[in-house]
């Protein structure tokens, strides 16, 4: 497949078929996937790190292209102990001696030196502690999104119940609900705890049969051996970013859950100093996309897995048709703030995702390729939606063995229906 940069004709040099023009997106050809692979250039980021983006781009394009065509056609089995993930494991060990080394030397030279040595120590000991592991908390989740219980919410947990058991996974420990598009599984803090996160506009706009399935994907994580879940690879995917991240003099401040201190750094990131750590941060940059791209397979193997469990126990139509929301998750979301800033609650969420769905419909071949070109990353933690959707369509066709009827979604809506109005305010101020 050929990839260009240069004026686009209207046919297709290779298959001389139509090319697809869908609003803003640069042309390719729908039919042989010309020109798919090429994102446009993005002046906004900098000439050096658009060039290093589009480099990572394409190399999360072939790996998702290689590994989809690795996997179709044959059952997907859950992922074992590969060689990558002992390979992260050594690195991890590796990080994690470094860390302690570190550690422990600053808390000598501190103790135990002069001055200048001292001051020396501190700063290894700041390393340390920037670069440590993240296990990840619970508690500020619990904080931010609202927590569901058995008694308040009985026939949602039944569900999550019936598809534990048919998935082969554990229930979480915890399940939360949250004002976002999307949904998510965790396992978090040193007492590795289970937690499933539901994001309310999503889950209620979904067709019952689409909400077993995405609950047996989130639950099918519990058990599918995913390498960017796990405590024995998650030091050695996380420390070379945050070493980058830590003497990039490129870097954007730290938007999210970042200390002070990681700010101040980067502030002395844009400082002459800054400029001579350039080169370290950009090696910790290339292995730090080495490792990942060493961890994508394993990991986009995982998501598979998971998708492949989802489809077992909640049908592979219900599959196929979840992906394609996924894949269309930006158009839905903007109707979604519409609604629900005209009063709209779930009800009028779920009215304007199935129209969406419906006009959508002609265009869904495009769509389901474009995420292909948006979502292709070796730091993506799932492939592109366009990809799972024929994953799932492709593999032997299964009936569901989890049912929700009609009656029972309404019912799952009802005990949910206490968080819409809170839950549309923060979609209207913010979507
Ligand atoms: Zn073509
Ligand atoms: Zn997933």
């Amino acid at each position: 497949m050929s990839i260009t940069q240069t004026p686009v004709p209207a046919l297709c040099p290779q298959c001389h078929s139509r090319l697809a023009d869908e609003g803003g997106e640069l042309p390719w050809c729908e039919r042989c996937e010309w020109n798919l692979a090429f994102r446009a250039p993005d002046p906004a980021l900098g000439r050096f790190t658009d060039r290093q983006e589009r480099w990572a781009h394409r190399i999360g394009y072939r790996l998702d292209a290689d590994l989809f065509t690795k996997l179709s056609g044959h059952p997907l089995t859950r992922p074992g102990t590969t060689a990558v993930s002992a390979a992260l494991t050594a690195v991890s060990v590796l990080v994690i001696g470094i860390l302690l080394g570190l550690a422990v030397g600053g808390l000598w030279l501190v103790v135990a030196g002069p001055f200048l040595l001292k001051l020396i120590g501190v700063i290894m000991i700041g390393c340390a502690l920037l670069c440590r592991p993240r296990l990840g908390r619970v508690a500020p989740l619990r904080e931010k999104y609202d927590e569901l219980s058995r008694t308040g919410q009985p026939e949602l947990f039944a569900l999550i119940d019936r598809v534990a058991a048919a998935a082969g996974a554990p229930v979480p420990d915890l399940v939360l609900l949250s004002p976002e598009w999307g949904a998510s599984a965790a396992v978090l803090g040193l007492r590795r705890r289970r937690v499933l996160t539901l994001g309310l506009p999503l889950w209620s706009s979904l067709r019952p049969q689409e909400r077993v399935v995405l609950l047996a994907h989130e639950l099918g994580h519990f058990v599918n051996n995913d390498n960017r879940r796990s405590l024995r690879t998650q030091p050695a995917l996380a420390f070379f970013g945050d070493v980058a991240e830590l003497l990039s003099p490129l870097r954007r401040l730290v938007e999210e859950d970042d200390e002070e201190p990681v700010a101040a750094f980067a502030r002395l990131g844009q400082s002459a100093l800054g400029q001579l750590l350039w080169p370290a941060a950009r090696a910790a940059w290339l292995v730090h996309v080495l490792l990942h791209v060493l961890g994508a397979r394993d990991a986009q193997r995982a998501e598979y897995h998971a998708d492949d469990t989802a489809a077992r126990i909640g049908g592979t139509t219900a599959t196929g048709s979840l992906m394609d929301v996924v894949a269309c998750g930006h158009l839905h979301r903007t109707v979604v703030g519409s609604r629900a800033r005209g009063g709209a609650r779930a009800a009028g969420w779920r009215e304007a995702v199935e129209q969406t769905r419906a006009a959508l419909e002609p265009r869904l071949g495009r769509l389901r390729q474009l995420t292909r070109r948006r979502d292709a990353s070796p730091f993506s933690s799932h492939p592109p939606a366009g990809l799972r959707h024929r994953m799932a369509v492709t593999q032997p066709y299964r009936s569901a063995q989890v049912v929700l009827t009609e009656a029972a979604a309404e019912r799952l809506d009802a005990e949910l229906a206490g968080f819409e109005e809170g839950y549309r305010r923060v979609i209207a101020a913010s979507w």
